[in-house]
C-alpha cells in the first residue's frame, strides 16, 4: 500500500537538531536564548525593508497581541477578510471586540478594495470606524495592497497583515508581512516552514517589537521581585522550537520554489481540462509563495463537482481540501455585519486545494495525476526527466 500523499506536511532541512543541540547543551531549554534570538534576526534579515521580528508561540498568539497593543477591547469593530481560517478572526473575540467581515475579490481571493471601502463609508458616517483592519494574503497570494493601504490610511485606519501563509511572497518585490502597521507569521505544522508551533510579530516600529516581548513574558515590570502593572500573557516561542526555526530559515528558499514547482505541475495538468482553473498571480505584481494550489471547479463546464474531485482523489489515498469556509458563514461567527457581494461564498462553493507539500517529488506527482485522470481523463500529464 502506498502512503497516503497529504495536503501539506513539515519538512525538515537536516541543521534542525544541530540547533536543538547546542540548546541541550548550553541547558537554554527554556523560552530565551540564542535560538530565539537568532531566529528573529534571520527572519528581520530575510524580510528585510526595516522590519523587527518577536516571535511567539503561534501565529495567533501574535495577533491577539497585536490587538492587545492597539488597545483594542469591548465596543470595539475590527474589519477582518472573511475568506482565512478562523485564527484571522478569533483574537477579534479575544479583546472582547466584534468583527467586521467584508469579502473577497476574485484575482487575489483576498480582501476586495471595494468592498473594504464600502464599508468604511458606511462606518464613517456613523462615527464609529473600526480599530483595525487585518488582511490576509490566503494561500501565499498576496492581497491587493496598493488599494487596501490606500484605503487604510485615507480613513487613518491601521491595517494587520496575517502573512501566516505567505512567507516568502512579494508584492510588487516587496515582501508580504512587512507592509502593515504589524503584521503576523506562523510556523504552524502545516505552513511553508515549521517549528511545530510558533508564530511571530513583524513590526517596523522596535518600540512595538519590545512591547510585544514584554507582554508576551508575563509583563513584567523592572524590578528584583515580581511586580506588575497590565495584564501579561505567557506567549514567547521555547528556545526548542526556535531552534527548529533556525534550521529552516537555511532552506526556505527552497520551499519556496518547491512549493511553486507543484503549482506548474498542476497548471500542466489541468491545462487542457474544461471548467477547472488553477489559481494563479494575476500579473507580475504578484509573487505567491504558492503555500497550497489550489484549483476552481466549474460543474456546469466540468461535468463534476469540486466534491467528486475530492472523494475521487480520497479513494486513491490522497488528501485534497475544500478553501476556507468564509466566516460570516460560520455558525461561531452568526450574526456579524458582512460587507461583500458573494465572492468568497463561491470560490468556498468551488474551490479545492491539492497537496502541495515541498516534499512531494515526482513520485507523488505520478500518483496525483493518475487520481486527477480517473476523473478527468484528458488531463496532460507525463513524467518528466
Ligand atoms: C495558520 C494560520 C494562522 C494561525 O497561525 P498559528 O501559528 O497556527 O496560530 C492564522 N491565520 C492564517 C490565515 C493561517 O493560515
Amino acid at each position: 500500500m502506498n502512503p497516503k500523499i497529504l495536503l501539506s506536511t513539515p519538512h525538515m532541512g537536516g541543521n534542525e537538531l544541530k540547533f536543538i543541540q547546542k540548546a541541550f547543551t548550553d541547558n537554554w531549554v527554556a523560552p530565551l536564548g540564542a535560538n530565539v534570538n537568532g531566529f528573529e534576526s534571520d527572519l528581520e534579515e530575510y524580510l528585510g525593508n526595516g522590519s523587527h521580528v518577536a516571535v511567539m508561540s503561534a501565529g495567533t498568539a501574535a495577533l491577539h497581541l497585536a490587538l492587545v497593543m492597539l488597545n483594542i477591547g469591548a465596543g470595539d469593530e475590527v474589519f477582518c477578510q472573511s475568506m482565512t481560517f478562523a485564527a484571522s478572526a478569533n483574537p477579534i473575540a479575544y479583546v472582547g471586540a466584534r468583527p467586521v467581515f467584508i469579502d473577497s475579490e476574485k484575482e487575489t481571493w483576498n480582501m476586495c478594495p471595494e468592498a473594504l471601502r464600502e464599508a468604511l463609508e458606511s462606518r464613517a458616517k456613523s462615527g464609529r470606524l473600526p480599530k483595525a483592519v487585518i488582511v490576509v494574503h490566503l494561500y501565499g497570494m498576496p492581497a491587493k495592497m496598493d488599494e487596501l493601504t490606500a484605503l487604510c490610511e485615507e480613513y487613518n485606519v491601521p491595517l494587520l497583515e496575517d502573512a501566516a501563509e505567505a512567507l516568502g511572497s512579494t508584492y510588487k518585490g516587496v515582501k508580504c508581512g512587512t507592509f502593515g502597521k504589524m503584521a503576523i507569521l506562523s510556523f504552524n505544522g502545516n505552513k511553508i516552514i515549521t517549528t511545530s508551533g510558533g508564530g511571530a510579530l513583524v513590526t517596523k516600529d522596535q518600540a512595538l517589537k519590545k512591547k510585544c516581548i514584554f507582554l508576551s513574558t508575563q509583563a513584567r515590570d523592572a524590578a528584583a521581585h515580581y511586580e506588575h502593572s497590565q495584564i501579561g500573557y505567557n506567549y514567547r516561542l521555547s528556545n526548542i522550537s526556535a531552534g527548529i526555526g533556525r534550521g529552516q530559515m537555511e532552506v526556505l528558499d527552497e520551499r519556496v520554489a518547491a512549493r511553486r514547482r507543484n503549482q506548474a505541475f498542476y497548471s500542466e495538468l489541468f491545462k487542457d481540462v474544461d471548467g477547472i482553473e488553477v489559481f494563479t498571480e494575476p500579473n507580475d505584481d504578484f509573487f505567491s509563495n504558492h503555500w497550497l494550489t489550489s484549483i476552481l471547479v466549474d460543474p456546469a463546464k466540468a461535468g463534476f463537482t469540486r466534491e467528486d474531485m475530492r472523494l475521487k482523489l480520497l479513494n486513491r489515498g490522497i488528501e485534497s481540501r475544500p478553501l476556507w469556509k468564509p466566516m460570516h458563514m460560520q455558525p461561531v461567527f452568526q450574526g456579524s455585519d458582512f460587507f461583500g457581494s458573494g465572492v468568497s461564498e463561491e470560490l468556498f462553493r468551488d474551490g479545492l486545494c491539492m497537496p502541495s507539500g515541498s516534499n512531494l517529488g515526482p513520485e507523488e506527482h505520478e500518483r496525483i495525476a493518475e487520481g486527477v485522470q480517473c476523473l478527468v481523463p484528458n488531463a496532460a500529464w507525463s513524467p518528466t526527466a
